[in-house]
């Protein structure tokens, strides 16, 4: 076996630092006019040796939502876009219009290996105490406002926990809503037909084309979609089950499930009468946990797994690397790689490999290896382990 170590491309050159600045057009507030900020950020950032000025993003103080920020919204794709490594900033109320914003941005960008420095509350997101941080002070902005849902969950907690329940919109394939009970309409043969043909083996992709050309449709006359089927092929409710309230609540902020809420679940057996046999249901669960436990041990989810899989190791933790897409301007896409210990939040080891771009990587490995690498000859390379300072080659 031969190693060849080829020194990472993008780490040679040196970090490129901008600030991001509200600036005040008003008269009396000249010290927050963009040229004195300007020369501010300018003076700083070139009082260090290993610092390339990257820019001053700015925008007017006025503009609140995120969406109304030209300049911001410029610094953030150039910065998922590898043109800046480093952001400074005065102070969190500057960067986002909250703290939740503020985290959703400081991981996004964190996660491709770009870091903020917030002045005023001297925290700095390549930190790991700062996520902490950040989840301390959401906690107290949120405080304020929790007493009013807490109570408007009450009354749906107290609702969930006699047995009654809220269809919404009476969404599920196969059943009516008859005087609050579930009853199989007419579509319940085409629910039987989807766990038949999984169990049979047909893939999702394949389920949904059948389906389609059987005309069957969903409650809004939609074409069934993958996820539609995958949430069918899950759903309790057809083997005659009932889970209540199957989300956390919303956090009032970002209105998404709230996992840290307490919640209560009510699972009520047998409530309806059933579409499919429990044998059928523990079936399908079952091929869906096999599949998932394959999916996860080749590292790609739907599709070919590309040929690096699997060969690809983060040298500062020992994870394996995944590929992922960034959006840049204009659309364009391109593809990276990035150790997963960092980027499965809860999950990950924190590790802080930087992410590499696909074509540097495939450059540095054809210039070991001595030819294009491709699907065909792929198999030569066994290993390769990324550091921040080289990418070491292991061939047959
Ligand atoms: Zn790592």
């Amino acid at each position: 076996m031969k190693i060849t170590r080829i020194p990472r491309i993008r780490d040679q050159h040196k970090k490129r630092v901008a600030a991001y600045c509200r600036v005040s057009t008003t008269l009396d507030e000249q010290e927050e006019s963009y040229e004195a900020q300007l020369s501010y950020y300018t003076r700083l950032i070139q009082a260090h040796d290993d610092w390339d000025f990257a820019g001053v993003y700015s925008d007017e103080k006025s503009g609140v939502k995120a969406s109304n920020r030209p300049g911001f919204q410029r610094l953030i794709k150039d910065a998922l876009n590898g043109k800046v490594d480093y952001i400074l900033v005065k102070s969190i109320s500057r960067f986002s219009r909250n703290i939740v914003d503020c985290q959703k941005y400081a991981n996004l960008l964190h996660g491709n290996g770009v870091d903020i420095h917030f002045d005023k509350e001297n925290l700095d997101t390549a930190e790991p105490s700062c996520s902490m941080m950040f989840s301390f002070l959401s906690a107290i902005a949120q405080d304020e406002s929790r007493s009013i849902s807490e109570n408007v969950r009450w009354g749906y907690r107290e609702r969930f926990k006699r047995g009654e329940y809220n269809l919404g919109n009476n969404r599920i394939l196969g059943y009516d809503c008859v005087d609050g009970k579930l009853v199989p309409n007419q579509d319940a043969d085409a629910v039987r037909m989807i766990f038949q043909m999984y169990i049979e083996g047909k893939s999702i992709e394949e389920i949904r084309r059948l389906l389609t050309d059987y005309g069957i449709r969903t409650k809004k006359g939609q074409p069934l979609a993958h996820n539609n089927i995958m949430y069918i092929l899950q759903n309790e409710t057809y083997m005659g089950d009932k889970l209540l309230q199957k989300q956390p609540p919303k956090n009032f902020l970002t209105k998404k499930p709230d996992e840290r809420a307490p919640y209560e679940s009510n699972y009520l057996e047998n409530d309806h009468e059933a579409i499919v046999d429990r044998k059928t249901w523990d079936t399908v669960q079952e091929i869906m946990r096999q599949k998932k436990a394959v999916t996860a041990a080749v590292g790609r989810i739907g599709g070919r797994p590309h040929f690096l899989y699997g060969k690809l190791f983060c040298g500062e933790c020992g994870e394996p690397m995944t590929r992922r897409t960034l959006n840049g301007p204009k659309g364009i896409k391109h593809k990276v790689w990035t150790c997963r210990g960092r980027h499965e939040g809860r999950k990950g080891n924190g590790c802080k490999l930087r992410t590499i771009k696909e074509d540097l990587l495939l450059q540095t490995i054809e210039e070991s290896i001595g030819c294009e690498v491709n699907a065909e000859n792929a198999g030569q390379i066994q290993r390769v382990v990324i550091t921040e300072e080289d990418i070491a080659v292991e061939t047959t």
